[in-house]
């Protein structure tokens, strides 16, 4: 008899865990993957889309390409999520599983943020990041501004890479010399875990004369008179506002017993729940490491190793380490790497590596070797 494993969610963390469960034990498995999107796409294509490198088309990944026996793929609404008797409905149906999976990523909560849906664009979800594109082509110059509106959001990096990226583009329009940009986030310094990265990252934005204000926040926009108040009392005037969301878990995890304080507690070392057999990976977790796609793969692999170990009789796995490598689009055709490890010292520790062309190049590697693995596509390099 297999083990029916049923993974919520096809973002980083759903499609890494079920590649490798099918990799390396799919006689012992019986995957099913739910995601109610028709297809994925990398959180930092919604930044070539903005800034109109690529249309959505061009990178989205439809689920339907994933070719493997070994997974079956259902495009349905979670409705609702039982931990304790491990079954989730779904518009589709009722699932009872012996190994459930939550990887259902992070939610927008626009309304948090009163005025930004009126007087501003977000730009983290698709249909956000084609309409600030829309905003961008048809900006005249003037005051930009991009903010982090809540202490927890995906891609601590992308904040830098937005404002890098808006520099970038409107120099190519002759606009720059009548723009101002300025960032403003609730964190203490572009990466707060290494002050050495905060320090090369601040560099390049004072290089491109980007105003920066950390540990404040935008509170609410008001947009008839275009300005942004933060919670220090300061009311800065905009003609372009582009904001990075308020962030929560998706409803059907918050309304569901799994979530504690708006997101889902789990072992760091194990991602498995307190509810056996119920694990949690990605975006939609309280672990102490930062958002990221990276991170949600890497998490996706230590529980398909905890699985593979259960299921083999096999040693348990090392515990999760929090080791990432998160790129940096960083302007001017460069990205920049910096290396993260999270929980395997006594300290979180970060290494930054000086933007370059060859990273460019290696990031766009990371991308398609993902799509490769898995789609099974070997065009990769013409989808990303
Ligand atoms: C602009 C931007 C740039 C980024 N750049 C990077 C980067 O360079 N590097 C990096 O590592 N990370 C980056 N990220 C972050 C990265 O995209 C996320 O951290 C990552 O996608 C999280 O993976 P996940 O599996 O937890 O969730 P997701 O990838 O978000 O997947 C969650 C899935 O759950 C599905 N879902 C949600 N609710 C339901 C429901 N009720 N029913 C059915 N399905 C549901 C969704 O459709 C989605 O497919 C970026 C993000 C943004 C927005």
């Amino acid at each position: 008899m297999s083990t029916k494993v049923v993974v919520l969610g096809a973002g980083f963390g759903g499609l890494e865990l079920v590649t490798r469960l099918d990799d390396v034990i799919p006689e012992q498995v019986e995957i099913t993957l739910i995601d109610k999107s028709a297809s994925f796409t990398f959180g930092f294509s919604k930044l070539d889309v903005m800034f109109g490198k690529r249309r959505l088309d061009e990178v989205r990944a439809p689920y339907r390409d994933i070719t493997r026996p070994g997974i079956g793929y259902r495009q349905e609404t979670i409705l609702s999520i039982d931990p304790r008797t491990r079954q989730v409905v779904t518009d589709g149906g009722t699932y009872d599983t012996d190994i459930l999976v939550v990887a259902l990523g992070a939610d927008y909560d626009v309304d948090a943020t009163p005025g930004l849906a009126e007087g501003g664009y977000e730009f983290y979800s698709l249909g956000g990041a084609e309409r600030s594109g829309s905003a961008l082509a048809a900006f005249d110059g003037g005051a930009v501004i991009v903010s982090v509106l809540g202490p927890v959001f995906k891609c601590p990096g992308a904040p830098i890479e937005t404002v890098l990226l808006v520099n970038d583009f409107l120099t190519s329009r002759g606009l720059r010399e009548r723009s101002t940009i300025q960032l403003t986030s609730p964190l203490p310094m572009p990466i707060p875990i290494s002050k050495a990265t905060s320090a090369a990252l601040q560099a390049l934005l004072d290089a491109a004369g980007i105003e920066c204000s950390f540990s404040t926040m935008v509170t609410r926009l008001d947009p008839k008179a275009r300005t942004a108040h933060l919670n220090d009392g300061r009311a800065l005037p905009y003609d372009l506002f582009l904001g990075i969301p308020v962030h929560c878990a998706p409803d059907v995890v918050r309304a569901s017993e799994i979530a504690e304080d708006g997101w889902i507690p789990v072992d760091p070392a194990t991602f498995e729940t307190k509810f056996p057999g119920v694990f949690a990976v990605g975006d939609v977790t309280s672990a102490p490491v930062p958002r990221a796609g990276g991170m949600a793969e890497r998490e996706a692999a230590t529980v398909a190793d905890v699985l593979i170990a259960r299921l083999t009789g096999g040693a348990a796995p090392p515990p999760f380490d929090g080791a990432a490598a998160c790129y940096v689009e960083t302007g001017a055709e460069s990205v920049a790497r910096i290396d993260v490890n999270f929980l395997a010292y006594d300290v979180p520790v970060a290494k930054f590596n000086t933007p370059t062309a060859e990273l460019v190049a290696e990031k766009h590697t990371w991308g398609t070797s993902r799509l490769t693995r898995w789609f099974g596509y070997d065009d990769a390099d013409d989808r990303i």
